[in-house]
């Protein structure tokens, strides 16, 4: 339907849009910037856009904060069994691990 891929062209834009904003806010204002995160998340929800893998680097999946990195979370590098990048979370602990494959680095 030609009508709803204008709808989800403006949410792609819009997203990247909200997490720019996310990006200025997060060091002066935390709180905002998750706000401009819930805004995102709820809007690929309800349009079915998937967020940016660059962007979803920086949410927190149990909490959904805005982690960025100095402020919110903590970013580690470890090379047990493959090497891989550990964020905590420093609102709820939670921990995510992204796995460094040398054949596909991560866009951005
Ligand atoms: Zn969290």
């Amino acid at each position: 339907m030609p009508n709803n891929e204008i709808v989800r062209d403006l949410a792609r834009e819009r997203i990247d849009h909200l997490f720019g904003l996310a990006t200025e806010y997060a060091s002066l204002q935390p709180e905002l910037s998750d706000r401009y995160v819930q805004m995102a998340l709820k809007l690929s929800k309800r349009t079915r856009v998937r967020i940016p893998k660059h962007w979803k680097y920086f949410v927190c999946k149990s909490c959904h904060s805005f982690l960025y990195p100095g402020s919110r979370s903590r970013v580690r590098v470890s090379q047990e069994r493959s090497p891989h990048v550990v964020v905590t979370c420093l609102v709820c602990g939670e921990k995510k691990r992204f796995i460094l494959d040398k054949k596909s680095p991560p866009s951005k």
